[in-house]
């Protein structure tokens, strides 16, 4: 994942917040696994990629980064 830009996205809705830092918010049943770009933390394991996508933001339960799945931009 990487770490959002200021000012791409509004941070109130739409956020998933990591609770338990030791429990993926997303848990789904593809290849990949999703880790926070700061601390390496695992915020979504087992996703899809048609799932995560530029709308899925997630804060990290341990550093409280907030990532965003695409690492991207689309052309
Ligand atoms: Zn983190």
């Amino acid at each position: 994942m990487r770490r959002i830009r200021e000012g791409e996205v509004p941070f109130a809705a739409g956020t998933a917040v990591q609770e338990d830092p030791g429990r993926p918010v997303f848990r789904g049943n593809g290849p990949d696994d999703y880790v926070c770009v700061e601390c390496g933390n695992v915020l979504a394991s087992s996703m899809d990629p048609d799932y995560m996508t530029k709308k899925v933001r997630i804060r990290c339960g341990r550093c409280r980064t907030v990532n965003v799945a695409v690492t991207e931009e689309a052309s």
